[in-house]
């Protein structure tokens, strides 16, 4: 990667991700294959006044290796030390940075039961860490570093090392770490996410009606006072971009008021395994019928976690035309897909996304209808032709979305 776009990304992750501020305490969690960027995004998080900067390494071919040899019973039962850390920076008033760099396939022979095992036990051994970020009780960001797997799958036509440049250059692209002033530049695209939110918020949505040819065709009833988000959030005040790059404005659906079926319009790389050809039916919120073309066990896996990880916690609006769909490109990463396109998520909903809803209790949470679960998995569903409309609190029906963009209203 260019020194240029390499400064440029720990900038923005330092800066426009967590703003990190002189006394705070830092933690970046990546893989081996990113260390070149860990390391400038330590050294940028410490001229900015981090008193300490805490990177752990994860490396995707030991935790391949893990899934070979060890026992679902051990995988579920890890020793909590491994997730006291993030936990800890959480509780006090740390940054989190992750830091993306792995091959899309890297556990592609692990068994999906022991893959859900694994992945539930982690949810619930970071819980402390999720209920921090999902209330913006935490400022964090989620970045993204070339590796070559990763590349080779981006881009098969391509040599190894112009294929590891070129996601390089288009993570670069994505990110807007490209321009001269890429802190700046966010600034701008956050007030234009903001601006589509208030909107969204402003015109007092009952539900979305989503139609494709693909055969999508879902209405999507909202929460009293859902608010959507998008662009830069606030944490105790300070503004920080959870995802890097970030197309999407987001809410949480009424997860009782989910009806019609939902065919996903890109593959989902769901913790090294790829599933592929996602059709879900749902009634009164709950996936009744579901499908896939590949990997339709770790979809089973996802849906039977638990009883939320039967309905949705998220609804979010990415134009097609959106820079990283314009780049048609499938990353085989959720970072860059998800912002390419509308998605949902299956499982839990961001308190956030009603107002007060940090405050809530989970008996008020449900009462309002936001989702609770372990897991929070979004997959596409946007597409070219897909048009959203939305039926108004005074009963009116409006056009949110034509030919996969936003209407003139809503932009
Ligand atoms: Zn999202
Ligand atoms: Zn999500």
């Amino acid at each position: 990667m260019k020194e240029q776009y390499l400064d440029n990304l720990a900038r923005l992750a330092v800066e426009s991700g967590v703003s990190v501020k002189p006394g705070e305490e830092v933690m970046v969690r990546t893989t081996v294959h990113a260390a070149p960027l860990a390391r400038r995004v330590a050294k940028y998080a410490y001229e900015r006044g981090a008193k300490r900067v805490y990177v752990e390494y994860r490396d995707d071919a030991l935790e391949a290796l893990d899934f070979e040899y060890q026992s679902t019973d051990t995988l579920t039962h890890k020793p909590q030390f491994i997730y006291d850390g993030v936990n800890y920076f959480a509780e006090n008033g740390g940054c989190y940075i992750a830091i993306i760099s792995e091959n899309p396939d890297a556990l592609k022979h692990a068994d999906p039961a022991k893959l859900t095992a694994s992945r539930t036990a982690d949810m619930k051994g970071k819980k402390t860490y999720y209920q921090y970020a999902m209330s913006n009780k935490v400022k964090w960001t989620i970045i993204a570093y070339p590796e070559r797997e990763w590349a080779k799958k981006v881009f098969p036509d391509l040599g190894e090392d112009e294929a590891y440049d070129k996601l390089g250059e288009y993570i670069a692209k994505t990110t807007r770490a490209d321009c001269a002033d890429p802190v700046a530049e966010w600034k701008r695209h956050a007030q234009k996410l903001h601006s589509r939110c208030e909107k969204l918020n402003a015109a007092k949505i009952r539900s979305f009606r989503y139609k494709n040819s693909l055969g999508t065709d879902v209405t999507v009833g909202m929460p009293e006072g859902y608010v959507f988000a998008g662009g830069s959030e606030e944490c105790n005040g300070e503004p920080f971009n959870a995802n890097m790059p970030s197309e999407e404005v987001f809410s949480a659906p009424d997860c009782r008021n989910i009806n019609g079926t939902v065919k996903a319009s890109m593959p989902l790389s769901y913790s090294g395994k790829i599933i592929d050809g996602i059709s879900l039916k749902l009634k009164d919120g709950k996936i009744v019928e579901y499908d896939a073309k590949t990997n339709r066990d770790v979809l089973k896996g996802i849906i039977e976690t638990d009883e939320g990880a039967k309905s949705f916690g998220e609804i979010a609006l990415v134009p097609f035309d959106s820079p990283i769909s314009n780049l048609g490109t499938l990353f085989y990463e959720t970072l860059f897909d998800e912002n390419a396109s509308c998605h949902f998520a299956i499982g839990k909903a961001y308190p956030t996304c009603v107002k007060g809803g940090d405050a809530m209790t989970e008996a008020q949470m449900k009462e309002v209808g936001l989702n609770e679960s372990d897991v929070h998995v979004d997959f596409m569903v946007g597409t070219r032709d897909l048009q959203i409309t939305a039926e108004t609190a005074d009963g009116k029906t409006i056009k949110v979305f034509e030919n996969g963009n936003f209407t003139k209203d809503f932009d």
